[in-house]
């Protein structure tokens, strides 16, 4: 009886589900197949000193290649694989790409890989670090990992020795999205990052809106006085570039200097000095 009532309850379940829930269920189980049949890939997207134009890094966006949908931007699966927990698996599988990518390339460009909140609480975080560089053989101090301010309102002891250790290791931290959050300011005291990545948002509105500019005016400020690097997201033009150099950022990513591409395109884009069409 028991049993009957748990099936019908379950198939009650299946038929009451509404339209979101399934597609949510079917892009699960779209994921782990995905993860056998080795359909992600890591794309590189390249980072230059603003005063030298010299590319310093890359950062790696991972991306889905689906058999019938084509590529997939990681906006339409990231949340799901946080919420099932899936982002662990793909996260090493980003880390182990793009440690052995890197290895590869010129010693003074270094490659920085994004780590969801639930990745950095997960207890394999620090092994799979330490695994992805000793199975590449690249060099600690070339890893930079992203994180956000999410990452910093949980569990913040947890938090901090996590960032301690990744730090000893000779890893670097760099605090994505700055802006965004709720209280940058206290972040920035309670750990010593090596970089600020400014939101994009505040990049695209540089130069139509005052405060936006007053507000990278601040952080490329607070970083200097904090030896802090300052990277700005999603420089589209040479105008933005120019404002940005102006205000002594010290980096640079975006579409001007191109937008994310294969692992097989990084000869290409450490090469030419500008502009790439689109991947
Ligand atoms: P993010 O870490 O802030 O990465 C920057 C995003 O801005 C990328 O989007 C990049 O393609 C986009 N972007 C760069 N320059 C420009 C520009 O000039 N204009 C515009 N409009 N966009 C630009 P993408 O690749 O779609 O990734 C979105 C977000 O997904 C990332 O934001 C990051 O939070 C997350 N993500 C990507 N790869 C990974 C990963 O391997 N692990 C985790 N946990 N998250 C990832
Ligand atoms: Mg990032
Ligand atoms: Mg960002
Ligand atoms: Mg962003």
């Amino acid at each position: 009886r028991a049993k009957a009532d748990g099936r019908g309850t379950y198939r009650f379940f299946e038929t009451g589900m509404d339209a979101r829930a399934q597609a949510r269920r079917l892009l699960e189980m779209d994921l782990r197949a995905a993860l056998l049949r080795d359909e992600f890939e890591a794309y590189y997207q390249p980072i230059r000193d603003v005063a030298s134009g010299r590319v310093v890094a890359f950062e790696a966006l991972l991306r889905w290649n689906h058999p019938q949908r084509g590529l997939i931007a990681p906006i339409n699966f990231i949340p799901v694989a946080e919420e099932t927990g899936l982002i662990v698996q793909l996260g090493e599988f980003v880390l182990r790409s793009a440690c052995s990518d890197a290895a590869t390339w010129p010693d003074d460009v270094d490659v920085a890989v994004n780590l969801s909140p639930v990745q950095f609480k997960s207890p394999n975080l620090i092994a799979s670090v330490t695994d992805a560089l000793a199975a590449s053989g690249l060099a600690a101090r070339r890893l930079e990992l992203e994180i956000t301010e999410s990452v910093l309102l949980q569990n913040s002891e947890a938090t901090l020795t996590t960032l301690h250790e990744l730090r000893a290791m000779g890893v670097r931290i760099s605090l994505d999205d700055f802006g965004t959050g709720y209280s940058s300011l206290s972040y920035l005291r309670s750990f010593p990052f090596d970089k600020i990545k400014i939101d994009r948002s505040f990049v695209s509105e540089l130069a139509t809106r005052e405060d936006s500019m007053a507000i990278i005016r601040a952080v490329t400020g607070l970083g200097r006085s904090l030896g802090i690097v300052t990277t700005a997201e999603g420089v589209e033009n040479d105008a933005q570039l120019e404002l940005l150099r102006r205000e002594g950022c010290t980096q640079a990513q975006g579409y001007l200097f191109s937008k994310p591409r294969p692992a097989s395109d990084v000869a290409l884009m450490l090469n030419r000095p500008r502009l790439l069409a689109s991947a």
